[in-house]
């Protein structure tokens, strides 16, 4: 007796090449939308304090995307972000206690036009509240993300409080320890499939787990408008944080969950319930080249199921489950002696 379903996560899957008529990468456009925006490349900075800075959201921004302004900082210091931002959407992470409301009015007022509710369980009665509280205090002129969330009941309910785009993915980040600390989560595929099932309006962000464009290519597959990235994109000039050196002359940077004894003692001074790690990480060099191979991956993905636009690419794509053998013999795998 089957008791209990199976989940799937992003190598238990392939999508099958089909016949294509296309000559060109550049005629496959990615471009996805929140609500009347634009965006060429359908990636966000996740925020989080080594990742998503000014620098960042500068660099997110020429690339096509957007960087989330992380909230883990007074409101002074959150709105001094916002205002090194040279570009024109404005993306900033609140929370559902303390001073969120305060520190929402003052991002607003600095020219905020997208606010994060960023919890690690969002399908929770605090989201439900301060969805319902920005909404009137702000009516529709500010864009609400929320999350995360991992099931399609879940979405459902957010969507219907009144969040815009939300964040899917619960427990599945590199830096992730919940389901270990918690035993609970969801592989981050198996709650975008969830997602795209129940979702009538709100765009859906894959988040926590994406490690190579091939991930990401599966996560638009599954229905997702936007992938969300820590890890590919820490490390890098514009993300926060020094290079450091080792005796070796290696060089890295910091990576570290917000749930991490690290983050949460510098941001608030004592550390509980910890779900995330702080580790370090090869520097990578100026974000604009990951960013640009990322998109041509992307591209050259759609391109193998034949489609030119991310909708199209929902419509015409086939998935297939692949086997351990199947997996090892999708990563590079040259035998050595
Ligand atoms: P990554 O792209 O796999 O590195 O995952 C990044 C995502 O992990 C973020 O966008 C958050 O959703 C999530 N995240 C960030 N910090 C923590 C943490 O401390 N614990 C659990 N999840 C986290």
């Amino acid at each position: 007796m089957n008791l209990l379903q199976k989940t799937l996560s992003f190598d238990d899957v392939l999508l099958i090449p089909q016949m294509s008529d296309i000559t060109s990468r550049k005629e496959v456009d990615i471009s996805s939308e929140i609500l009347e925006n634009k965006f060429s490349l359908p990636v966000i900075s996740s925020p989080m304090d080594t990742v998503t800075g000014p620098k960042m959201a500068d660099a997110m921004q020429t690339a096509g995307g957007f960087g989330v302004i992380h909230r883990y900082n007074t409101i002074e210091e959150q709105v001094d972000l916002i205002k090194n931002i040279k570009s024109d959407f404005l993306a900033a992470a609140v929370g559902v206690a303390g001073d969120y409301l305060e520190r929402s009015e003052e991002l607003v007022r600095t020219g905020t036009t997208l606010l994060c509710i960023d919890v690690a369980h969002g399908h929770h009665t605090n989201v439900r509240n301060a969805i319902e509280s920005l909404k009137n205090r702000f009516g529709d002129d500010i864009i609400i993300m929320a999350g995360n969330v991992a099931t399609g009941e879940a979405f459902s309910d957010l969507e219907n409080w009144g969040a815009d785009i939300i964040r899917v993915g619960v427990g599945g980040g590199s830096i992730c320890s919940t389901r270990i600390q918690t035993g609970h989560g969801l592989p981050t595929f198996h709650s975008i499939l969830l997602s795209a099932n129940s979702a009538k309006r709100a765009s859906i962000v894959a988040d926590g787990g994406i490690k190579t464009a091939g991930d990401a290519v599966k996560c638009f597959a599954a229905g997702a408008d936007f992938v969300m990235l820590g890890s590919l994109l820490a490390g890098t000039d514009e993300s926060p944080g020094q290079v450091l050196q080792n005796n070796e002359g290696g060089k890295y940077k910091v990576y570290r969950g917000m749930a991490s004894v690290e983050a949460q003692v510098e941001w608030r001074g004592k550390a509980s319930s910890l779900e995330g790690i702080s580790t370090t990480i090869p520097y990578k060099g100026p974000v604009r080249d990951i960013l640009g191979s990322l998109g041509q991956n992307i591209r050259s993905g759609l391109s193998y199921s034949g489609a030119k636009t991310l909708k199209d690419f929902r419509n015409k794509v086939k998935m297939v489950r692949q086997t351990q053998a199947g997996m090892r013999e999708s990563f590079t795998h040259i035998l050595t002696r």
